[in-house]
């Protein structure tokens, strides 16, 4: 009997797929894509399983990309290094730093596969900081044939293959940026009422390397934290931020949760790979039982944005465990969410209530699409119809290079059916 395939990290999403495979090599991999080309049947990468919706499942068979051998190929010169696609940032980081690199980046949590991250265009903070697949220079993949494809920077389709939600092929291995190491100190403050926030909403999300503000939306944000690389001029971790107190506990974004699982706070230097996520890699990261959704909306309708879910506050903190307000920089991957603009990212942890939030989504939605937001492709939205061609300009170019790449629909699942018809 074929294995079953189980749930996403979350448990609110039980794939339907009619088994998984765990293939060992590049070579197994286009075997069990030829297979499905020829047999007409349906096969789909699944990585780290933390998306919040249907994005990863398939009616075939899921590919474990978690299960090739891992690789770690460092081109000092060419300030690169390769990974295999099923790789979680976690497994390299350290590696890459004893070497004296590091990557300009990352999430708020180290456990997720590279692939798996690029492919929903996965994103930490920062106002100068762009989205982990901006750091892509090169991918390794098995389209829909079975063929093994090379793309890098420069080449046709390029922009377009890198955020591919899975639509092009089977993402066998990653080439991305590197800069030289640096360190992280991060520093919580807490209690900034909505007036401050939104005079100087620019101030704050400049005033580090990474910022994030995690609010409950009644008052206020309640906490705001800040991640300073120790190379900036300013090497102060000031007592007040905006008239925020200095936190002097460690603290964890969900109100009421044990810090251990954070990386460290109170202003020590660390390696940027121990501090730039907000949790440890040897730990659960966030709450476990919950749902996420995010909308990335341009940046310089950050605080028309805000004010418009404001009133929305009494139907949200029933069901909601926190919101994390984040800034990432413009790039030119054609499914981005930060596509061509500055973007803040306005996101949810919600509690593990499909129902209740489902029955929040629409008013969020109705309030941050008239905006121009962007749904992070991984998380829970609802409205289709106003994610796509209006927010993507390439998207037409997209469901061109997915069809180029899968003539025979291989990689196709009821997600992609809904987005690219
Ligand atoms: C606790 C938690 C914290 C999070 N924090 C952040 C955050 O800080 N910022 C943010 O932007 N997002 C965040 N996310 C969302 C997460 O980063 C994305 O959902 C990401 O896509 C997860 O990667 P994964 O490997 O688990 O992907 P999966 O859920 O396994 O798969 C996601 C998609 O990628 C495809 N895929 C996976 N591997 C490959 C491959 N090798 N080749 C081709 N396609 C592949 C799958 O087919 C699927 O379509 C968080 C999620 C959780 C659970």
């Amino acid at each position: 009997m074929a294995e079953s395939a189980g749930t996403n990290w979350a448990g609110n999403y039980a794939y339907r797929a009619s088994g998984i495979v765990h293939p060992a090599s590049v070579e197994e991999i286009q075997s069990v894509v030829r297979r499905a080309a020829n047999g007409g049947t349906r096969v789909r990468a699944l990585g780290t399983r933390h998306c919040f919706n249907d994005i990863a499942d398939t009616t075939g068979e899921l590919i474990a990309m978690t299960a090739l051998p891992p690789r770690f190929e460092l081109d000092e010169n060419a300030r690169a290094v390769t990974v295999s696609g099923g790789t979680r940032y976690g497994d390299f980081a350290e590696q890459l730093d004893a070497r004296g690199f590091a990557l300009a980046n990352l999430a708020s949590l180290p456990h997720i596969s590279v692939a798996g991250a690029i492919a929903t265009a996965t994103h930490g903070s920062g106002d100068r900081n762009q989205n982990l697949a901006a750091a892509v220079s090169g991918i390794e993949f098995v389209d829909g044939t079975g063929e093994l494809r090379t793309l890098r920077r420069g080449d046709d389709g390029f922009e377009g293959a890198v955020v591919g939600i899975g639509a092009l092929g089977l993402v066998t291995a990653v080439t991305l940026d590197v800069v030289p190491s640096f360190e992280v100190a991060q520093t919580v403050y807490t209690e900034l009422d909505w007036p401050t926030v939104l005079e100087n909403f620019d101030a704050i999300t400049s005033a580090s390397y990474s910022v994030s503000m995690f609010t409950g939306w009644v008052g206020g944000v309640q906490q705001v934290w800040l991640k300073r690389a120790v190379t900036e001029d300013s090497d102060e971790s000031p007592e007040t931020f905006f008239g925020a107190a200095r936190a002097t506990e460690k603290r964890h974004p969900l109100p009421g949760v044990d810090a251990t699982a954070c990386t460290d706070q109170f202003g020590v230097p660390g390696a940027w790979y121990d501090r730039l996520p907000h949790f440890k890699l040897a730990f659960t990261p966030s709450n476990g039982e919950e749902i996420q959704s995010e909308y990335l909306v341009p940046r310089e309708r950050a605080v028309e944005a805000i004010q418009a879910l404001l009133p929305l506050t009494e139907r949200m903190v029933p069901v909601l465990q926190v919101t994390e307000l984040r800034t990432i920089a413009a790039d030119d991957l054609w499914l981005s969410t930060a596509y061509e603009r500055d973007a803040l990212g306005i996101h949810f942890t919600w509690k593990r209530d499909q129902a209740g939030v489902e029955a929040v989504l629409p008013a969020i939605e109705a309030a941050l699409f008239p905006l121009g937001a962007r749904p992070h492709w991984g998380k829970l939205f609802l409205d289709v119809d106003r994610v796509i061609p209006s927010l993507y300009p390439h998207f037409d170019d997209f469901k061109a290079l997915a069809a180029q790449y899968d003539p025979k629909r291989v990689f196709r699942n009821a997600y992609l059916d809904r987005l690219l018809g």
